[in-house]
């Protein structure tokens, strides 16, 4: 078994920020990342908001991390995290590959995009339905498609989506975005429309996806609309399986309580980044993973 001060789980941006605090600190410490590093932040279609660039794109500043961690500290990818245990004063780490020791670990594990829960949406994922502007919108160039949710998400998909496809339609749930300002300004400037007060109860199709259904809850009235992409942006579910298990305090939404130096409810046990809720940005979650970081290793050394 592979020993090691402080294990961090997730190599999203407050992964990799812990990683780099962790790693410039004389003690021994590691990354794992179930999938690839870099983490949702990967899929951002264009960053405005991260200090330093004007603007850049997330895949672009994720490999910037990336690379900076690497100079410090172990970035094991394609390691899945199965199991955490705490025992004598330790704890052991089931991954996917083999089991490793810890003092104290950071548990950076992000969210997963949340479901629509419209009937077909299972049927048609990879079909039609996409999550992910920044993956899959060039498989819907000069297209018809919509995008679902009324968030920064909504609107970052729609802009992106409106430099390739045909034509982009909101679909929103409320008479108004949750978006910040900037992004609703330029929704309004490309011209993009919104259905308000809409909300899609059917996704149909053959092989791929043809159409959706569409009810409108104040006319209290169900349209059809022929598309043929469907890009669904209704919020994320927190990644919070192995926090669960080991005992770590979670909040009514299931995200992980911590304090402003990142501690949990469980001695040596950290969280950082989208896995606490509340602002979910990088640089907030690149923030927390530095104090993560830093409270780890004042409280092993
Ligand atoms: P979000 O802010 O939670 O927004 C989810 C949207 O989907 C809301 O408009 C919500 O409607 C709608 N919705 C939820 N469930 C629905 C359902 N079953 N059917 C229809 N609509 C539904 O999620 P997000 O846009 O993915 O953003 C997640 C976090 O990341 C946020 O904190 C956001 O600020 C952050 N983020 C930031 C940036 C940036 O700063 N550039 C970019 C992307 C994401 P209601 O409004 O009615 O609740």
């Amino acid at each position: 078994m592979e020993e090691y001060d402080v294990i961090i789980i997730g190599a999203g941006p407050a992964g990799l920020t812990a990683g780099i605090y962790a790693g410039r600190e004389d003690i021994k410490a590691l990354i794992l990342e179930k999938g690839t590093a870099g983490g949702m932040q990967n899929v951002a279609p264009l960053v405005g908001n991260y200090p330093g660039f004007k603007t850049i794109t997330g895949a672009n500043l994720s490999q910037r991390m990336i690379e900076q961690a690497s100079n410090y500290i172990q970035i094991n990818e394609l390691e899945d995290v199965k199991e955490i245990k705490a025992e004598a004063g330790k704890f052991i780490l089931k991954t996917s590959k083999q089991y490793y020791s810890a003092q104290a670990i950071i548990l950076c594990t992000g969210t997963t995009y949340r479901k629509l829960g419209a009937k077909g949406e299972d049927d048609f994922v990879g079909k039609g339905i996409s999550y992910c502007s920044i993956c899959d919108a060039l498989l819907f160039k000069d297209r018809k498609v919509v995008v679902i949710g009324g968030g920064d998400s909504a609107v970052e998909h729609a802009l992106h989506l409106n430099d390739v496809c045909s034509e982009v339609t909101i679909i929103h749930r409320r008479d108004e975005l949750r978006a910040k300002k900037d992004g609703k300004d330029r929704i309004k400037e490309a011209g993009i429309p919104i259905i308000w007060n809409s909300v899609v109860t059917e996704i149909n199709g053959d092989v791929v996806l043809r159409s959706i259904k569409i009810y409108d809850k104040i006319k209290d009235k169900e349209t059809e609309m022929e598309v043929d992409g469907v890009f669904i942006a209704v919020g994320e579910e927190p990644n919070n399986q192995l926090a669960k298990e080991l005992g770590v305090k979670l909040d009514t939404n299931g995200y992980i309580i911590t304090d402003k130096e990142q501690k949990t409810n469980m001695d040596h046990v950290y969280a950082a980044g989208d896995i606490t809720g509340g602002v979910k940005q990088m640089v907030v979650a690149a923030g927390e993973g530095a104090i993560a970081a830093i409270s780890a290793y004042n409280n092993i050394k």
